[in-house]
C-alpha cells in the first residue's frame, strides 16, 4: 500500500469516496494530496493556512470537515493530544510517532506494531483488545542542536566574563 505513487493514491481515495457516495471536491483532493506529500502531522489550521492562496473562500470549518470526512471514509488519520489541536496523518499503514516536548514536533517512527502488548492487556483483564496506542516524547534533533549551541555559547560567554578578571 505504501508502495504506490501519490498519484495512485488519490486515485485510490476518489474510488473509496465514490463507494460511499462522496464526490471528490478539489478542496477535498487538495487537503488530501497535502497530507499525503508531508510528514509534519499538521493541525487544520496549518492545513488551511497552506492551501488558502489556492482556495479563498475556504475558510477553516470547511478544512475541519473535509478531514471529518476523509477520516470517516479511512483515508486520513487524526491524532488526539488531550485538549490541544488535533493533528492529520495520511499515512494510513500501522506506525508509531515520536513527539519534541520542546517544539511540539511529530515525527513518524516506523517499527512493527506490538500486537502483544495487546494479547498481554487481554490475559490480565480479560478485555477483548482492538487497538493500542503508544507515544514516545523526546527532544528533536533540531532542538538538541539549539540546546547543544545554547550551552556552547553559555560556556563561551562564562569564560569570556571569566577573563575580564
Ligand atoms: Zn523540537
Ligand atoms: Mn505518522
Amino acid at each position: 500500500m505504501t508502495d504506490l505513487t501519490l498519484e495512485e493514491r488519490l486515485e485510490e481515495a476518489v474510488k473509496t469516496l465514490k463507494v460511499r457516495g462522496v464526490r471528490m471536491t478539489p478542496q477535498r483532493y487538495a487537503i488530501l494530496s497535502y497530507l499525503l506529500e508531508t510528514r509534519s502531522h499538521p493541525t487544520a489550521d496549518e492545513i488551511y493556512k497552506a492551501l488558502a492562496d489556492r482556495f479563498p473562500s475556504m475558510s477553516v470549518a470547511t478544512v475541519y470537515n473535509n478531514l471529518k470526512l476523509l477520516k470517516e471514509a479511512g483515508l486520513v488519520r487524526e491524532l488526539t493530544f488531550g485538549d490541544q489541536a488535533s493533528r492529520f496523518d495520511g499515512q494510513m499503514h500501522d506506525h508509531y510517532h515520536v513527539t519534541c516536548i520542546v517544539c511540539g514536533r511529530i515525527d513518524d517512527f516506523e517499527y512493527p506494531p506490538m500486537r502483544f502488548i495487546e494479547k498481554e492487556a487481554e490475559r490480565l483483564t480479560g478485555y477483548a483488545t482492538a487497538e493500542h496506542r503508544m507515544e514516545v516524547y523526546g527532544i528533536c534533533p533540531a532542538c538538541r542542536k539549539a540546546q547543544e549551541e545554547a550551552k556552547q555559547m553559555a560556556m563561551v560567554t562564562a569564560k569570556a566574563a571569566g577573563n575580564e578578571h
